[in-house]
């Protein structure tokens, strides 16, 4: 992994994953990488919950999440931070006609940070604006837009991949698979934003037609001199790869039962196709799965999901510290000290 970046940028708001350059991306991953070993250790864990105990962070998330919301929550907890929720928006005054602005003015009354899932695109932004115009101004944190973006997740695919080429020169020069339904998934848009930052990347998109990547994305991977093919059929590619990272069909944004009419068998990973993996090749996945990844495959040691879900925790953990200007004293840390 490349030297610390001490003079990385503080973040505020993370609405949109193209503000980061590869600096603050490696300085990420490796405040990750302390974090997660300073938390094995006792006395590790009870100085990173020493650090953050007089801020709070309020959860605002209206769209269904299990690791999102959790792993949130728990790196709150890491770091001492108290959480407040709203998880259901019948129990807020939304429902009585109170406006989204006024809604998420109100939560920053009581809170340093706002983590925010919501089914509409662009809230997040229009939360982050809002905060822009507002004398007492708290970070926003996009933790799932809609079909829009899910930040927080591409950077901790960025640290999975970056954690499992570590011995094969990082992720650049690689060949990446992204597989599944990129049309209306989040995380791949997100991921795709980030890709800038790796040299000589090449990008296999793996999709049935009708759920092929957006013009916007796929405007963004040419502006920015990233390769990239579609290919209708995983068979077509697997031996190529060196990273597949599949996604479930979003069957909760069918409109005429869309997602019945996949054949999954050119877009899954079963222990049958395995074989023709390379042997150091990754297999990703942001979760939920659907039936895009056998569970006998959890078993190869290339599946990495079950990793790539803890990481999520890590590295929401380095946001927070980035967030609130404590990164610096994890640095300082001595973690040999503890061994
Ligand atoms: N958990 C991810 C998301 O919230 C992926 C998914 O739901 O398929 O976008």
């Amino acid at each position: 992994m490349p030297p610390l970046q001490p003079e990385a940028a503080p973040l505020f708001h993370v609405i949109d994953p193209r503000v980061f350059d590869r600096a603050q991306l490696d300085d990420l991953c490796d405040l990750t990488t302390r974090v997660r070993l300073l938390a094995k250790h006792p006395e590790g864990a009870r100085f990173l919950l020493g650090l953050l105990p007089d801020r709070r962070a309020m959860l605002y998330f209206v769209q269904p999440s299990t690791r999102t919301f959790l792993s949130f929550n728990n790196a709150c907890h890491v770091l001492g931070i108290r959480t407040s929720e709203i998880r259901d928006p019948s129990t807020s005054s939304e429902v009585k006609g109170e406006s989204f602005e006024d809604s998420i003015r109100t939560f920053s009354s009581y809170v340093d940070v706002i983590v925010m899932r919501t089914p509409r695109s662009g809230e997040a932004a229009r939360a982050a604006d809002l905060m822009n115009r507002i004398p007492r101004p708290v970070p926003i944190i996009n933790a799932g837009s809609g079909q829009d973006q899910h930040p927080t997740q591409a950077l901790l695919d960025i640290y999975t991949l970056d954690r499992s080429f570590e011995e094969q020169g990082g992720i650049d020069g690689k060949v990446i698979g992204l597989m599944g339904d990129l049309k209306r998934g989040r995380t791949v848009r997100s991921l795709c934003y980030l890709m800038k930052n790796y040299r000589n990347v090449r990008l296999v998109l793996i999709a049935p037609e009708q759920f092929a990547l957006e013009p916007d994305i796929k405007a963004h991977l040419r502006e920015n001199n990233i390769p990239f093919v579609d290919r209708a059929r995983l068979a077509d590619v697997l031996p190529d790869l060196d990273a597949i990272y599949v996604t479930r069909m979003q069957s909760e944004w069918d409109t005429a039962g869309e997602t019945g009419r996949v054949n999954y068998a050119d877009y899954s990973i079963t222990s049958e196709n395995l074989g023709r993996m390379k042997q150091t090749a990754v297999i990703m996945h942001p979760l939920p799965r659907g039936p895009e990844i056998a569970p006998a495959v959890d078993d190869d040691p290339r599946a990495v999901y079950w990793r790539q879900e803890r990481n999520g925790m890590w590295m929401r953990v380095a946001i927070l510290l980035k967030i609130f200007r404590a990164d610096g004293v994890v640095r300082d840390f001595d973690i040999s000290a503890l061994n």
